[in-house]
């Protein structure tokens, strides 16, 4: 059964403006490898973008956080906080750095951290001491807190931040979906000591592979190349100071990166009206729920997701129609690798809303009559099977 002649993608590159100009520019002179003009003038695009003083790309977001988790001062043995509802990098980038993830359950209408969860269990489960808060059962310290802009939505930031000064735990924000989101007048990833992009093929903007590390603070932007580029310390000699990475973005990828900057305007459009159409034709269907919002956060939209009940029909009949749906991300706690972690939780919300959740087509190069046109298939399948 085909209605459209084409598939409808989930969420795909929209390469629309000057990418193959500026590609051209690097084969044409010969600046395509470590450094180049175009990964300045990509962190400087950034760092104006996002109101950050400094801004450092990276061959991926992964990378960008597993960077700021060492700069952050996290430390093999430590403990760091994130959301049990989120893709496996950030977890991951934890474990590279030899820390130990504690997952925190999903906020049941922003599908955020639960910073309720979170409050009690510092709380409760905590202790100050020389080094820091540690956890009371056996001593380790707690290091860090990790918020995930789970669809370029935020949680309260403001609250999250205090419960951070409270407890002195230092704050890196995984804002890998949340290039173009804002809470007022600040933009997601510069609340926290540094905050995290990727410009992976299905986020809002792409460079192939790609990500940033953004921060107010001129050291720890220093800190950053010098450890994305294997601590070199002399232009000459290769001399290392210390155990660095080879995590910098290729002069060819930032050439993409700034092309697709001078579009992120229209694109988060293009992706607040998808969102907007997939609210107003659905609001009235029984049984699905929507992602909530903060007063004061505009989120980029980057990828609609709903909640329904017959999530596991609507998957295969969008997927008959040739229409890309995706379940949202097993939780953190059913990965083998992480099921022994601490998840703290009372209701297990993450796992309801993986259970539910449906990631409708987002792209940017989307038509409102192909939005609509999935709408009407989805009411479709829900009345008819
Ligand atoms: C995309 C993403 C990452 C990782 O970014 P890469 O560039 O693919 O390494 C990390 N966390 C979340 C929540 C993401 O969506």
């Amino acid at each position: 059964m085909s209605i459209i002649s084409e598939p409808i993608p989930l969420s795909v590159p929209h390469l629309a403006g000057n990418e193959w100009k500026y590609v051209k520019d690097c084969l044409d002179t010969g600046w395509v490898s470590s450094v180049g003009a175009y990964v300045n003038e990509f962190e400087r695009k950034t760092a104006e973008w996002t109101g950050a003083a400094y801004a450092v790309a990276t061959v991926n977001g992964t990378s960008a956080l597993h960077i700021a988790l060492r700069l952050a001062g996290v430390r093999a043995g430590d403990y760091v906080l994130l959301p049990n509802l989120t893709f496996v990098a950030s977890a991951n980038s934890i474990s590279y750095t030899g820390a130990e993830p504690i997952f925190i359950d999903a906020d049941p209408e922003l599908w955020q951290m639960d910073l309720g969860l979170l409050e009690s269990f510092l709380s409760e489960q905590t202790l100050f001491s020389d080094e820091g808060i540690v956890l009371r059962e056996n001593g380790r310290r707690i290091s860090a807190i990790m918020p995930v802009h789970v669809l370029g939505n935020l949680c309260d930031m403001d609250r999250l931040m205090s419960l951070a000064q409270r407890y002195g735990l230092e704050v890196v924000e995984d804002a890998t979906e949340a290039l173009g989101s804002w809470h007022g007048s600040r933009h997601a990833g510069t609340f926290g000591r540094m905050g995290c992009f990727s410009y992976n093929g299905n986020k809002i903007i792409t460079t192939g592979g790609g990500g940033m590390i953004i921060t107010d603070d001129e050291e720890l932007a220093r800190r950053a190349k010098h450890l994305t580029t294997q601590a070199k310390a002399d232009s000459m000699e290769y001399f290392h100071d210390e155990i660095g990475h080879n995590y910098r973005l290729v002069n060819l990828l930032a050439a993409v990166g700034v092309a697709q900057m001078e579009l992120l305007p229209e694109f988060i459009e293009r992706r607040r009206r998808n969102a907007a159409l997939y609210r107003q034709h659905l609001s009235q269907v029984e049984g699905i729920d929507f992602q909530q919002h903060l007063d004061g956060v505009r989120p980029n939209e980057w990828l609609f997701t709903l909640l329904s009940d017959r999530q596991k029909a609507l998957l295969s009949g969008l997927q008959q129609r040739q229409i890309h749906a995706r379940p949202f991300w097993v939780p953190m706690n059913r990965l083998p690798m992480y099921a022994a972690h601490r998840y703290v939780q009372q209701e297990d919300v993450s796992g309801r809303l993986y259970a539910q959740g449906l990631s409708l087509p987002s792209s940017s190069n989307l038509s409102d009559e192909l939005v609509i046109l999935v709408c009407e298939q989805i009411k479709s399948i829900l009345q008819h099977g």
